[in-house]
């Protein structure tokens, strides 16, 4: 499933005609009043700047919005977090944004089906004295995940996993990753709430791509709600970020 020019014209309509971003808040002014007040202050310049240079791309409707990577970036801090990997890249911002958090010798183990998308952010990376932290490896994410899994000594040795890739492999990430992240350690799956649709009645007029992927949204949340080996917080951030720590 790809996301057409026509949906990521279209994804800034439906229910808010002027919304220019993706944030669940129903009221434009108080987002913006949240990014201003809150957000941009404390933005790194490196992440400002790579966050104007993917407002042009035309996919940047992808990239994490500010105010979660202010999140993340408060998280990473808060359980001290050194070994840690992303999966779903774009141009970078979540990337660069845990790059900024993690300790000098901290590391990221970050995939993409694109390596295209996360070269276009590669510069800012580097000027900001990141890069070193980072291990991009391209490809799909779940033959990567079973070639870590194999090696028993990546079995509990991440601190921090950010999911943020294909919603329909979510379930399939999570049964490998929970055996990669620590206990104790968290994973952050993105964009659980899938554009609110994961509530929208089933017969409501939907995009196709938030249409396709949103079952596999559902059905992620229901497991995590069960799954004994995770603790677990929704978090309305964002497109939606549910956090997992692992207790088991
Ligand atoms: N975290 C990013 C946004 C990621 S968007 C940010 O902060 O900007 C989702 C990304 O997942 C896209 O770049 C896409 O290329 C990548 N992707 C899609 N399917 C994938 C797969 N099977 N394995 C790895 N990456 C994938
Ligand atoms: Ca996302």
């Amino acid at each position: 499933m790809t996301i057409t020019n026509e949906d990521q014209q279209q994804i800034q309509i439906p229910g808010h005609k002027h919304l220019r971003h993706k944030s669940l808040l129903q009221s434009d002014a108080l987002y913006q009043y949240i990014l201003e007040t809150s957000v941009y202050p404390r933005e790194h310049e490196s992440l400002k700047e790579l966050r104007e240079l993917t407002e042009k791309h035309p996919w940047n409707l992808l990239a994490t919005p500010p105010d979660e990577g202010q999140l993340l970036r408060m998280l990473l801090k808060v359980i001290n977090a050194k070994n840690t990997m992303e999966i779903g890249v774009y141009t970078g911002y979540s990337l660069l944004s845990t790059a900024l958090a993690l300790p000098s010798d901290g590391k990221i183990l970050a995939m993409d089906i694109s390596r295209e998308y996360y070269e276009l952010g590669l510069p800012v990376i580097e000027k900001a004295g990141v890069a070193h932290k980072i291990d991009f490896r391209e490809g799909p994410a779940l033959p990567l995940l079973d070639q870590l899994i194999k090696d028993e000594k990546n079995k509990g040795s991440f601190d921090f996993i950010f999911v943020d890739a294909d919603k329909d492999n979510y379930l399939n990430y999570h049964n490998r990753v929970i055996e990669l992240v620590k206990i104790g350690g968290m994973i952050a799956y993105d964009n659980t709430l899938w554009n609110g649709s994961v509530a929208a009645p089933s017969d409501a007029p939907l995009l196709d791509y938030i249409k396709y992927y949103r079952d596999f949204v559902i059905e992620l949340n229901q497991a995590l709600a069960l799954d004994s080996r995770v603790e677990i917080c929704q978090l309305p951030v964002g497109d939606g970020i549910t956090l997992c720590r692992r207790i088991i």
